[in-house]
């Protein structure tokens, strides 16, 4: 059989609030509320790509350098994260859906896509989520400061990294929607 080849995608908010004065936390903490995971899913389903959150991955693996006592969650050893997903993403195919990307090698990624949502909806998605007191308000904080797309730029070639709207469910159609065209195209060029 012959192996088709395939684009890996990275699913990405960038909370550079984080990294401006606790980098560490950056990498560690819960997840922003922006949709990545029903995106990452839905794609896959629709594409057959393989759909990885980091933090389930590293999780189950207990990928993890210490505990942070002060918000309450594990440190991530990058490192770990980094080998244990080298060879699936040798091979292709892979959405990566992660709050963060800098830790990720740049070769890895033929796209990267940088979902934002409104404060506002972002305060409700995450406070129905359990969030509260500080770490309702420093992820919300992060979106205030709209910088969201910085780390993904100094990371990635700019022209590979899109920004999405995803306030709405007609935007989550709408980038599924786009974002399987894409890769559509993308295995038709390449095969
Ligand atoms: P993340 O993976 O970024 O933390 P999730 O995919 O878990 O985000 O989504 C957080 C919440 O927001 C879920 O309840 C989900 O149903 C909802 N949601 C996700 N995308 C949208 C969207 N485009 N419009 C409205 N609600 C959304």
């Amino acid at each position: 059989m012959i192996m088709r080849k395939k684009p890996n995608i990275l699913l990405t908010v960038v909370l550079k609030l984080w990294s401006a004065h606790c980098r560490e936390r950056t990498r560690v903490w819960g997840t922003p509320g922006v949709g990545k995971t029903t995106l990452g899913k839905e794609l896959a389903q629709r594409t057959g790509l393989t759909y990885v959150n980091i933090g389930e991955l590293a999780q189950e693996g207990q990928l993890y350098d210490g505990f942070d006592e002060e918000y309450n969650c594990p440190i991530l050893d990058e490192d770990k994260v980094v080998d244990e997903l080298e060879d699936k993403m040798a091979e292709g195919g892979v959405i990566v859906d992660y709050h963060g990307c800098d830790l990720f090698p740049e070769r890895w990624f033929h796209i990267v896509f940088v979902l934002r949502t409104d404060n506002t909806k972002l305060y409700t998605r995450l406070e129905s989520r359990g969030y509260s007191g500080k770490k309702l308000q420093d992820n919300v904080q992060c979106e205030i400061f709209q910088t969201i797309l910085e780390e993904a730029l100094e990371a990635y070639q700019e022209e590979i990294v899109h920004q999405l709207p995803s306030n709405t469910p007609e935007d989550l159609e709408q980038n599924t929607e786009q974002i399987v065209q894409w890769t559509e195209q993308w295995i038709k060029d390449h095969n």
